[in-house]
């Protein structure tokens, strides 16, 4: 059995790009990422939508639609969220089963609930919301070098639809998470087999094409050594079996092919699938 997988864009931000590329010079990451005059860098927020017979599932939420005016500007955040990709799916919140989050930063998470009059409710009310146990209890003691991203109107309203895991486990038949730390301690990779092999979404292991090189680590990175380490390890796998991996925050070609570059045969590149 395998799951068919449509890319859902559930909405644009920009992000300082001293930020997204750590300890890599600007000389070097604004001829990869062109950033503004705010020397913010484009990023999209991708989703997958996973069907199997009747079973929809949803990987990852996007920032969500809970944002004052002031936050919007300050990232840039589109006026546009998941829910507005799966309406154009012919698909209503209500109809997902499962929700996998790779972890519970604002612009992974945001989208689990949404306001309804003032109150943040689940978006997704059917739904068991699928986390790493240690993220989960990161999250809520807010244990993260950004402030203000595990915010708790993302957080309190899904309490009762949490399935936390350890490690590495089966959500359902062809559907896996195994443990991705680095960017957090409890990041979660999704694993799914899919009609054309297996397509792994590492989320901020890799956030762009750009993020290939190990050093090319986010300065938001709770353990910048270990989320290198889990990089290579994702990509030396993808690029020895095959995997397709999904890109979490590409604006551009989502779904890549890990390669070893010439040059520099330890280390791999991103080429964007046919
Ligand atoms: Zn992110």
């Amino acid at each position: 059995m395998t799951w068919s997988i449509k890319i859902l864009r559930a909405g644009t931000m920009r992000l300082d790009g001293g930020g997204m590329f750590g300890v890599v010079p600007k000389t070097m990451w604004e001829r990869l990422s062109k950033p503004d005059e705010h020397n913010r860098i484009l990023l999209q927020t991708n989703c997958l939508l996973l069907e199997q017979g009747g079973t929809k599932v949803l990987v990852e939420t996007g920032c969500g639609s809970k944002w004052s005016k002031k936050e919007r500007e300050i990232y840039a955040i589109e006026d546009r969220t998941v829910v507005d990709a799966l309406h154009e799916e012919n698909i209503d919140p209500s109809e997902i089963s499962h929700v996998v989050v790779s972890h519970l930063h604002f612009d992974h998470a945001g989208g689990l609930t949404t306001l309804n009059k003032d109150c943040p409710v689940p978006t997704f009310p059917n739904a068991a919301v699928h986390v790493q146990a240690q993220e989960w209890a990161d999250a809520n003691q807010n244990r993260a070098v950004m402030t203000r991203t595990y915010l708790p109107t993302h957080l309190e309203p899904i309490v009762s639809q949490v399935k936390t895991h350890t490690e590495a486990s089966t959500i359902l038949e062809g559907l896996t998470v195994a443990s991705a730390p680095g960017h957090t301690w409890g990041q979660q990779a999704i694993h799914i087999t899919a009609p054309n092999g297996q397509v792994v979404f590492p989320a901020d292991v890799v956030p762009t094409i750009h993020h290939a090189p190990p050093a090319f680590v986010m300065a938001y990175d709770i353990e910048p050594y270990t989320a290198m380490q889990t990089k290579i390890n994702v990509l030396t796998q993808a690029a020895e079996q095959g995997w397709t991996i999904a890109l979490g925050h590409e604006p551009g070609p989502v779904l890549v092919k890990a390669e070893s570059d010439p040059e520099r045969p330890e280390r791999r590149r991103l080429v964007p699938c046919q």
